[in-house]
């Protein structure tokens, strides 16, 4: 028990940690490109903010959040999801004062109580974009081309980007009317949760993952073919903003955020790389969402992807994500004196910028050797005290065995070299 960590949560060692540096390194540059910067929010929030800013009737509100009483007997809530926690700080440091848009970036780990299976984890982690402050279709696009070329970059080959509208309060509406009459002769053959769903979100049926309602909502209406003008025009300009940007997308009328203050454009990057759980990214436009937590009327539009998911389809479309160099420098030592002196000469070559270990468990030369091959030294600087008194240090290229002399005055040119 000690020694396993909790259910859906996975600990990252290093044979993995350098992965999800290099993606997120790469994730942060290219949001430098957009002009996106990055904002970190408590890990924890008021639950409120969750209820509200993701609504009560969703699934994550419903049964997923890890939702706990502190010592000060206040009601908190472990993220789910990290866009309520930066509406929350735009509107609480009131940056809707400053000339919009507003473009933010995140990088976060979420909580959500599920049942854990691949690509699916109680702890995950996400990469997130935010717009706020405009309407405007060419944010739309922006937000999509951020993911669409990261997705790109880190070697995802096998990915369909997948574009709909889900229109605006006042068409929306009318589908649901129409949608619920559609369904209503078919509520007993629905799953459970579509049946809760016809009373507080029958649009979310749409794209429920289970074959029988896939089936029953194959001729539904389509929320599309009730958009109102404005949002059929701003459907109309998102694709073509995209064909400027040289995305390609295909229109599935089924993608759906379900709830009353997502408006417009909704989207989803799925791949068949990785089995079921096959939405690396997910996201859409949110006109009153910024409302709805109690900021001034604001409009935005984001998204945010798997970090799990991403990695997972990267490496099973081939992508090889470089290692970083390791250990340049084993310091192999024998006696006291070799061995201050080895300190010493650690030291100054750390601080001018070599990676450099020595051994530091009392071995004999020949295992010191054999952990300087674990550390993945490039060379290794022997030190005894023979050499001390010559003067002359040995260092041996570890892949080739050649070994070389180097007298002590030289040693940390040499090997800064
Ligand atoms: P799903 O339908 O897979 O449950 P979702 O609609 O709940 O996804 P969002 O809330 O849109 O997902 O989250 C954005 C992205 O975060 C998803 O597209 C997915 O890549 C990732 N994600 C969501 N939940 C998990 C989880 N439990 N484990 C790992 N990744 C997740
Ligand atoms: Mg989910």
């Amino acid at each position: 028990m000690l020694t396993n960590a909790p259910k859906g949560t996975k600990d990252m060692l290093p044979a993995e940690a350098y992965k999800w540096h290099y993606m997120e390194e790469k994730f942060a540059e290219i949001c430098r490109r957009y002009g996106f910067e990055e904002v970190r929010t408590p890990t924890f929030e008021h639950t409120e903010l969750f209820q509200r800013g993701v609504g009560d009737t969703t699934d994550i509100v419903k049964k997923e959040m890890y939702t706990f009483k502190d010592m000060g007997n206040r009601s908190i809530t472990l993220r789910p999801e990290g866009t309520s926690p930066v509406v929350r700080a735009f509107c609480e440091h009131k940056v809707y004062a400053d000339p919009q848009p507003t473009k933010v970036y995140y990088n976060i780990p979420c909580f959500r109580y599920e049942k854990p299976q691949s690509g699916r984890l109680r702890e995950f982690h996400q990469f997130g974009v935010e717009t706020f402050g405009t309407s405007n279709m060419m944010a739309d696009a922006e937000v999509i081309a951020i993911g669409y070329d990261f997705i790109n970059e880190v070697g995802i080959t096998d990915v369909e980007l997948q574009i709909n509208s889900v229109g605006c309060p006042e068409c929306r509406g009318k589908h649901r009317e129409a949608l619920k009459k559609f369904l209503e002769p078919k509520y007993d053959e629905l799953c459970p949760t579509c049946q809760e769903r016809f009373h507080t979100n029958p649009m979310r049926i749409l794209d429920c993952k289970s074959p029988i309602d896939q089936e029953l909502v194959k001729d539904a209406p389509m929320m599309l073919d009730y958009l109102c003008d404005d949002c059929r025009e701003a459907f109309e300009e998102l694709k073509k903003n995209l064909d400027s940007f040289g995305i390609k997308y295909v229109v599935n009328p089924k993608i759906v955020r379900g709830l009353d203050y997502y408006t417009k454009t909704a989207f989803e990057f799925i791949t068949t790389k990785i089995g079921a759980q096959g939405t690396v990214c997910g996201g859409g436009r949110y006109d009153g969402l910024i409302e709805e937590v109690g900021g001034p009327s604001t409009p935005g539009v984001g998204w945010g992807m798997g970090k799990e998911r991403i990695l997972m389809t990267s490496e099973a479309c081939g992508f090889e994500i470089p290692k970083p160099s390791g250990t340049e420098v084993f310091i192999a030592c024998m006696g006291d004196e070799a061995q201050q002196f080895a300190l010493k000469l650690m030291h100054d070559l750390r601080l001018a910028g070599v990676a450099v270990q020595m051994d530091v468990a009392g071995r004999n030369f020949k295992n010191q050797f054999k952990y300087a091959n674990r550390c993945g030294a490039a060379r290794t600087v022997i030190i005894g005290e023979s050499e001390l008194e010559s003067g002359k240090l040995q260092v041996k290229d570890m892949e080739s065995g050649e070994q070389t002399e180097v007298a002590i005055d030289d040693i940390i040119k040499e090997l800064t070299k």
